[in-house]
């Protein structure tokens, strides 16, 4: 009796570890899956992403897939209970895992892939493979039935898609949260999907290699001047515009205080230690990126001297 007790607490425990997927409405046509603000780890199954999906009278549009195989599918089986048509475009905000992983279900089911120009690049470079080998190693089962995906349809610049009545303006923007990012716009619904480049109350990641902190400014400072009224990012509950100023405010403060140590000609060491202490402690993912996002910066600051 006592065992079996036990026996239902673990699996009590290992259940409430594993983040559920719930299909939720945003709004009438479109449809998102909330991940958990975390780090991808087994426990969480790399669940700590969103994607979205949009219904026409063609079929589905989806924006992201999700860090494997795995969860895109179970997105997918969702989506099919809501109504059962083809997945027409799989749109990828980005090359990170979280977001670009799962494809491989996508594609399978006859989605055509889109994505930015330099995210086939980066496919083409066999960098991308050297990444998944890295991610594969790092988290064991997690990535395992993790296959790349290159796009069929890759955005040069701006693309315009008309699907079963509805409209999506995708623009290629220039190096800001990666050097690959994606707006996607649908003008009559005014909603934007913003990959990751606009937070609420979370710190964003600046550390990959392609960022740029200066062209995050400059693209969020466009995103401002935009005529929309539901921001869809990667990671948050659905935003509003206030949530650009956030990361705004965030990424100048960093830029603002590097710079102003620097001229002092502290060292990073020192100008992490100067930064300790600062307005944006107690906000999601903090530990996990702050540190990279100085150091990034600090690097970034001496190449545009
Ligand atoms: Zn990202």
């Amino acid at each position: 009796m006592r065992h079996l007790k036990i026996l239902l607490i673990m699996f009590a425990v290992v259940f409430a570890m594993a983040p559920e997927m719930k299909l939720r409405r945003v709004q009438k046509d479109i449809y998102m899956v909330r991940g958990v603000d975390a780090l991808p780890s087994l426990e969480n199954r790399g669940f700590m992403s969103n994607a979205f999906a949009v219904l026409t009278t063609e079929g589905w549009v989806v924006v992201d897939a999700l860090s494997t195989p795995e969860l895109s599918k179970e997105f997918v089986d969702n989506l099919m209970r809501v109504k059962k048509a083809p997945i027409k475009y799989a749109i990828m905000t980005h090359y990170h895992p979280d977001h670009w992983y799962g494809a491989k279900t996508y594609k399978e089911l006859g989605a055509k892939i889109v994505a930015h120009k330099k995210l086939l690049e980066f496919y083409n470079s066999g960098d991308a493979q050297m990444a998944l080998q890295a991610s594969k190693q790092r988290f064991g089962e997690l990535f395992k039935s993790v296959v790349l995906v290159p796009p069929d349809v890759v955005v040069e610049e701006k693309l315009s898609l008309q699907v079963g009545g509805k409209r999506f303006e995708i623009t290629a923007l220039s190096p800001a949260h990666t050097d690959n990012d994606l707006l996607i716009y649908m003008p009559k619904e005014k909603v934007l999907f913003v990959g990751d480049l606009v937070m609420q109350n979370r710190i964003p990641f600046m550390g990959d290699r392609g960022a740029s902190s200066k062209g995050l400014l400059e693209n969020l400072r466009k995103i401002k001047q935009m005529d929309a009224k539901i921001l869809l990012g990667g990671h948050n509950e659905p935003m509003g515009m206030s949530a650009v100023d956030f990361t705004v405010g965030y990424v100048q403060f960093l830029r603002d205080n590097i710079k102003r140590l620097k001229t002092q000609g502290k060292s990073i060491d020192e100008i992490r230690e100067a930064l300790k202490n600062n307005p944006y402690t107690k906000y999601v993912m903090y530990d996990a990126f702050h540190n990279t996002n100085v150091f990034r910066v600090d690097s970034e600051l001496d190449m545009e001297e």
